[in-house]
């Protein structure tokens, strides 16, 4: 199997789903998947609409086009707000999309008339993450623009937390957010059919003791892919969090280093630092570097420490017995990590667990169904 590649476990992406369906459900919170960090992969988003998915959004119209020419029917909600250059090429593709600016709203609505369609509006709120959203003080306005437009209905509101200022929703900023729906409503009437809390940092406020009122949607896609809590990072019970590993080939291996010191740069300070190299530090080196990925994103073989990467070498010093030159190494990939392994064009993707593939009772136990993509 080709080098450097992603093995991706669908069952455990279809599982870990699963269980925030259900963890949700009591609630009356849907799941929406994001497929952004694996660029619109359609067998993942598949993964997750069989895991009870409601349906399935995205950041980028090229990822949500990606994966209408797999033949994704359902609904896919562009979750940014779109570019006013590409209006069309969004009412084409998407039900519905997040939206912030008035004129971006109006583009959209002419877009529809002209391709004989109504596109669906969710307004984001700005609720103290900083990054895109209408105040709360102008929704009701933005809201009453939205209604009188032809070719666009008003769908929903959103919020989102976390992605700018890293900080997890607290239960008074979630009530004021339901508070709005509620006032949108009686501007506007009962026309509100989502409500979306936030992404995967809304999970422990939808999750805990409290009531989650108005909320009946949230936008996972960390949660399911990783089976991480993004703020905190750790693992919500129950996840898997290997569903995705990647793999990369040695290419050197030095098991008897230089007794003098080495010079190496150090990739998060770019600064030359002096690695004291001895017996208990043999080195290999993989063919994997910083244009595959987001190397401090990748946690370490048990063992293995990380010297050093330049764009296309990975430096590993290891106490224990090398492995041999073209033999694999195997590594557990954070957000950013997978985000850009997913985009690099020289990583395959292979995947395994895929129901059409699923092992009969006769292979199970071996892991030899793997489908390339
Ligand atoms: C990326 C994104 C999400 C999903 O975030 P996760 O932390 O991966 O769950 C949800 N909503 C918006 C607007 C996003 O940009």
């Amino acid at each position: 199997m080709s080098c450097p590649r992603i093995e991706v476990d669908l069952s455990k992406i279809r599982r870990n789903t699963q269980t925030l369906v259900e963890r949700l459900g009591p609630r009356r919170i849907g799941v929406t998947g994001v497929t952004k960090a694996v660029c619109g992969h359609p067998a993942i988003a598949q993964a997750m609409l069989d895991g009870g998915a409601v349906g399935l959004a995205d950041a980028r119209i090229s990822n949500v086009q990606r994966l209408r020419a797999a033949g994704m029917t359902g609904p896919i909600t562009l979750i940014r707000s779109p570019m006013l250059s590409q209006a069309d090429q969004v009412v084409q593709s998407c039900e519905e999309s997040y939206n912030t600016e008035i004129l971006v709203i109006s583009a959209l609505a002419a877009a529809a008339i002209r391709n004989g369609s109504v596109h669906g509006v969710v307004l984001m709120v700005e609720m103290g993450d900083l990054r895109d959203g209408i105040s709360p003080e102008n929704l009701p306005d933005i809201a009453m623009q939205v209604m009188q437009l032809a070719g666009v209905a008003l769908k929903g509101i959103g919020a989102n937390f976390a992605c700018l200022s890293g900080l997890s929703p607290t239960a008074l900023q979630m009530a004021a957010f339901c508070d709005l729906a509620n006032e949108i409503e009686s501007i506007c009437g009962p026309i509100l059919k989502i409500v979306s809390g936030g992404n995967s940092a809304t999970l422990p406020w939808a999750l805990g003791e409290r009531a989650t009122g108005r909320v009946n949607d949230l936008r996972l896609g960390e949660a399911i892919l990783l089976g991480v809590e993004p703020v905190s990072g750790d693992q919500i019970g129950g996840m898997h969090t290997d569903a995705f590993t990647l793999v990369a080939e040695v290419i050197e291996t030095d098991a008897k280093p230089p007794p003098s010191p080495i010079a190496l740069i150090d990739p998060t300070t770019e600064r030359l630092r002096i690695v004291t190299t001895s017996a208990a530090s043999a080195r290999m080196i993989l063919a994997m570097g910083h244009q595959d990925t987001d190397i401090p994103g990748l946690s370490m073989p048990v063992g293995s420490t990380l010297i050093g990467a330049t764009s296309d070498h990975l430096v590993i010093g290891s106490p224990r017995t090398l492995p041999k030159v073209g033999s694999e190494v195997r590594f557990q990939m954070n957000y950013s990590a997978l985000m850009h392994a997913m985009a690099a064009p020289d990583i395959k993707v292979e995947l395994m667990g895929n129901s059409s593939t699923r092992p009969t009772r006769h292979t199970q136990g071996k892991v030899g169904h793997f489908a390339r993509v």
